[in-house]
């Protein structure tokens, strides 16, 4: 029996499950095609650059959380890259294993957030 497996239907949408911040993408991975030597960090999902006539061009919407696996963004709000993508709610959890400097940005931006709120 053959399988098709190649031709996928549906368009691939990455959809950030802590913001919903939605948009559809071209290319899950670390080498997205048609570039020449851009390796990255992690598996990404990636589209190409809506604004840019240069093929190379892409961007990068987001990720999986190395803990829990949730697809999150690459906003600040919702996940950080250290070494590996961590979504914010395990960066909560486990904020404690993350480096002074890293803990000591992340109560700043809470409190600039607070300060805007109020
Ligand atoms: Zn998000
Ligand atoms: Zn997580």
């Amino acid at each position: 029996m053959m399988e098709h497996t190649t031709s996928e239907p549906r368009e691939k949408t990455f959809t950030c499950q802590l913001c919903d911040l939605s948009s559809p993408f071209t290319y899950y991975g670390q080498k997205p095609p048609n570039t020449r030597a851009i390796v990255l960090l992690e598996e990404s999902f990636v589209t190409k650059d809506p604004f840019s006539p240069d093929k190379e061009k892409f961007l990068v919407l987001g990720s999986s959380c190395s803990l829990c696996n949730m697809r999150v963004c690459v906003g600040s709000d919702c996940s950080l890259f250290y070494t590996k993508r961590f979504c914010m709610q395990c960066v909560n959890k486990h904020l404690d294993q993350f480096p002074q400097q890293i803990q000591a940005e992340l109560a700043k931006k809470k409190q600039s957030a607070k300060d805007a709120v109020s």
